[in-house]
């Protein structure tokens, strides 16, 4: 491995792990790129792209957008700064053809498992709300100041479609049968780290920085 080549890490675990949230971290604490399929594909669907039409209705049903749309999306994302800079994948690789495609390209240096047991995992998604500038509340958690509105900025917060309780039991199953291969693949080539997702928020990034 070069000494100066950008490094490339993967946070990967279930829907509501945390992973956006530890990658806003360790993105600010690193200085790397962060990229997020999952806020790739929202910015394309509210833009009225041709991925985000074609993206839509897979999403609003928690099911996987398709491997080649997914594919050609990472590929325009990883030609940008992240080269250069190092990068944090957040929501990919989630099938193996996307990981296949992904080891292609770039060289992936540490997959970071933010394990969180799936009994906590739809009360983490339901009560979740979003700002549109991408702050994430919980209604528990971390709630808002004032109800609905975001401390922030101001605007008025809103619910994922896809964070209802049938169909986050529509993406765990997609996680069982699709991504878990992904991280047994990794684990195959040693760079697999688990950490414990279980906790304040604060404390899994210093969970994770350690193990970085
Ligand atoms: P979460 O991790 O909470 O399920 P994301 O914001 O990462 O949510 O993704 C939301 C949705 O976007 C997914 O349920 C899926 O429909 C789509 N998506 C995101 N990344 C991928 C990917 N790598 N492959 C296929 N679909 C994806």
């Amino acid at each position: 491995m070069s000494a100066d080549r950008a490094k490339g890490i993967i946070l990967i675990g279930a829907p509501g792990s945390g992973k956006g949230t530890q990658a806003k971290k360790l993105k600010e604490q690193l200085g790397y790129a962060h990229i997020s399929t999952g806020d790739l594909l929202r910015a394309a669907v509210k833009a009225g792209t041709e991925l985000g039409v074609k993206a839509k209705g897979f999403m609003d049903e928690g099911q996987l957008v398709p491997d080649d749309l997914m594919i050609a999306l990472l590929e325009e994302e990883l030609a940008g700064p992240a080269a250069s800079q190092g990068f944090l994948l957040d929501g990919f690789p989630r099938t193996m053809p996307q990981a296949q495609a992904l080891d292609a390209s770039v060289t992936i240096d540490k997959v970071v498992d933010i394990q969180v047991p799936f009994e906590l995992i739809e009360e983490r998604i339901t009560g979740r709300r979003m700002s549109p500038s991408g702050h994430v509340y919980h209604v528990k958690y971390s709630p808002p100041q004032a109800d609905g509105v975001c401390d922030k900025t101001g605007e008025a917060l809103y619910q994922r479609s896809d964070d209802t309780p049938q169909k986050v039991q529509a993406r765990l199953g997609k996680f069982d049968s699709e991504t878990r291969p992904v991280i047994a693949h990794y684990q195959g080539k040693g760079v697999v780290v688990g950490v414990d997702g279980v906790g304040d928020p604060d404390e899994i990034f210093t969970r994770i920085m350690a193990v970085l």
